[in-house]
């Protein structure tokens, strides 16, 4: 072969990434259905044992096949952890306690003659980052609670992105932004004026947030129900409301909601309700908190349904979810449109009879909590330990020795194996403006380019690197390591045909081998 085969190298890259950023073609590709073995969960399994180690990258094609390597191998060097686990003494106790928690929320249930179990959110304020995740993994719970605003973000961080998280503790306005950053938090259940919802929306309206969230936030309105001093939330709604009378702050709040913070989502109600009478109710299920919340809800979904005004606006607003906006985001058809969070480990059968949505139990689920310096040093150093354990140190790419390995038996003019001098132009000409015809660019382009800049300063750290960095004329046979790679040899060939490949991988904890599909995994 001579070396004007290769010449039109940037033609060919760019044909090839111009045919990988075509997502909406990439997207109508079902492939769920062309898939014979799926072992990505063992594979993300075997991530998570890496201990600062190398992983290596055998590249297939160019375009698309390059750039998910690259991304791959990004995605790699930044993940931490796994957190402490927890001993196994701790991970069976906290097994049968949620079990246990779960049977007593179906039994409540059934004798309250409900029609639908509520939801359990399991309250892990104070508590390590490796008991939550035990309760994760042993009894597949995803929501919890935090009350504490620093401590929800720090967990966040380190645990697994489908958590749902629920605030449920006091909230003061100016740490409304720094709640809306965490990506999956869920819910907040402890909303009580409007400053704080037009904090939570304004903050949840900034870009960075709102494209990582997948749902609009859910919030519920905290009610003060005991009535008692020094209690969080707005007062109970004891009497109907009629068109001409002043508004309770529970009407005024819940309208601002709805009509004035379209990324926001009204779903209920919130109580703690006071001890004494939890305790005075005991099992009699006589508890005037619970009954003083359902009651307001009534009362609350009645003055909507009712208020002329409201219902005007309410035709005409449109709400925020990522697939574009919604105009149905509430029916208010049925008070049961809204959820009654209320019952924690005291008094959760008594919420469960007079009708909660939403069980939120912490003592049951996790064991006694501790708020000293110590509980809160295990905390701290778990959340150290994740940040400062790299699972991968550097990323070694394979390229091939030569562009046609596959296609040359069908179509000799399709080269498409990423060689070292592909690698080098997808950097360069990536970081460059006019790289894509304009009616192909990536709009605004500065995300790529930023992109092509990272991966050549990883290249310049030695965190990226190329097995074999050499520019060789094409059609060199070299001893180079790559030129296993080229060659359809079966890897039990390796010990023969390449036994310093062998050797070097074996420091490897990882081999990716990425060719269009399968990408096979050693
Ligand atoms: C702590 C807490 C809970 C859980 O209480 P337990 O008695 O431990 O079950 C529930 N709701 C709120 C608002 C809390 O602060």
């Amino acid at each position: 072969m001579t070396k004007s085969m290769y010449v039109p190298e940037v033609a060919r890259y760019s044909a090839a990434i111009k045919h990988s950023f075509d997502l909406k073609q990439l997207k109508s590709v079902e492939c769920s259905d062309h898939i014979i073995a799926d072992d990505s969960t063992s594979l993300w399994r075997k991530v998570q044992t890496l201990q600062n180690d190398r992983v290596d990258i055998v590249l297939g094609n160019t375009g698309f096949e390059l750039v998910a390597g690259l991304l791959l191998a990004e995605f790699l060097l930044a993940l931490r952890g796994p957190i402490p686990f927890a001993s196994q003494e701790r991970a069976d106790e906290l097994q049968k306690r949620v079990q246990s928690v779960r049977s007593r929320v179906t039994n409540a249930t059934k004798a309250a003659h409900a029609n639908s179990e509520p939801r359990l959110l399991a309250v892990s304020k104070l508590h390590p980052p490796s008991d939550l995740m035990a309760v994760y993994e042993r009894t597949g719970q995803r929501h919890f609670g935090e009350n504490y605003v620093q401590e929800l973000v720090e967990k966040a961080a380190v645990l697994p992105d489908d958590i749902q998280w629920h605030f449920i503790g006091g909230l003061q306005s100016n740490k409304a932004k720094v709640l809306a950053t965490v990506p999956n938090l869920y819910a907040v259940q402890s909303l009580d004026s409007e400053k704080l919802a037009t904090g939570l929306e304004k903050a949840l309206c900034k870009a960075e947030n709102l494209s990582r969230r997948t749902e609009p936030l859910y919030v519920y309105v905290q009610v003060n129900t005991s009535g008692e001093e020094g209690k969080s939330g707005v007062p109970s709604m004891k009497s109907p409301w009629s068109m001409g009378e002043e508004k309770p702050l529970l009407l005024q709040l819940a309208q601002k909601i709805i009509l004035g913070c379209p990324h926001l989502r009204l779903r209920g109600l919130m109580t703690i309700g006071a001890l004494a009478n939890s305790r005075a109710a005991g099992n009699t299920h006589e508890n005037p908190d619970f009954e003083s919340l359902s009651q307001s809800r009534k009362h609350l979904v009645d003055a909507l349904r009712s208020d002329s005004a409201f219902q005007a606006d309410l035709r005409q607003a449109r709400w925020w979810t990522p697939a574009g906006e919604v105009s149905d985001a509430y029916s208010l058809e049925s008070e049961t449109e809204f959820g009654l969070s209320m019952g924690m480990s005291a008094d959760m059968e008594a919420a469960v009879a007079l009708g909660s949505t939403e069980v939120r139990i912490g003592s049951d689920c996790f064991g006694r909590r501790s708020s000293n310096n110590e509980a809160g040093e295990v905390r701290a150093a778990e959340i150290n330990a994740f940040s400062e354990r790299p699972l991968v140190r550097e990323v070694v790419f394979h390229t091939k020795d030569m562009p046609w390995f596959v296609n040359v038996c069908m179509n000799p003019l399709t080269f498409q194996e990423a060689c070292t001098k592909d690698v080098c132009i997808a950097l360069e000409k990536l970081g460059e403006d006019g790289f894509f015809p304009s009616e192909q660019a990536p709009s605004p382009m500065s995300p790529v380019q930023e992109m092509a800049r990272r991966w050549k300063y990883l290249f310049e750290q030695g965190r990226f690197r190329l097995q074999d960095s050499r520019e060789l004329p094409l059609g060199t046979t070299t001893d180079a390591l790559e030129e296993f790679w080229t060659w359809p040899d079966s890897y039990g060939a390796m010990p023969l045909r390449a036994p310093s490949l062998l050797a070097e991988l074996q420091k490897s904890g990882l081999v990716f081998f990425l060719e269009g599909s399968p990408t096979t995994v050693l």
